[in-house]
């Protein structure tokens, strides 16, 4: 199990230290988080790092290849993070992605799609409610 653990760590890892929050994730909607983890998956095969890396889709401060195991537990969380936007993209019940600093604490972290959906209504101000109701409905 220690290996799919580690993956899990690494992607804690990715939303703790490198901000990739499910929101973050989002943006990239044309693919990237699965080029990225393939192009680790390659460098881990032995495939030279020059031809890997010409697929790598973002900056080259972010590229930050290590020995093949490693590669590999990055490869798998991003996999994991792309899957996860896939889900979400598709209006699939969205899974906990909160920062352990709210997890800790028990408290919702407003980047996690499952702490704070985005279906929930704005809070209304009760008082605004009823001078709203005064005027036939109108704001
Ligand atoms: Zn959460």
């Amino acid at each position: 199990m220690t290996a799919i653990k580690d993956i899990a760590a690494e992607r804690q890892r990715q939303i703790n230290m490198e901000g990739w929050t499910a929101a973050h994730d989002d943006t990239h909607d044309l693919g990237q988080i699965a080029a990225a983890a393939g192009v680790y998956a390659l460098v881990a095969s032995g495939r030279h790092l020059d031809v890997a890396a010409q697929f790598w889709p973002w900056d080259y401060q972010w590229w930050k290849p290590c020995d093949a195991r490693r590669n590999l537990v990055k490869a798998g969380a991003l996999i994991v993070a792309e899957i996860q936007r896939l889900d979400r993209a598709a209006g699939l019940e969205p899974e906990h992605t909160c920062s352990s600093q709210y997890r800790m604490r028990e408290l919702p972290d407003p980047d996690c799609p499952a702490c704070t959906p985005s279906d929930t209504p704005p809070e209304v101000d009760p008082i605004q409610a009823a001078i709203d109701a005064d005027n036939g409905g109108q704001p």
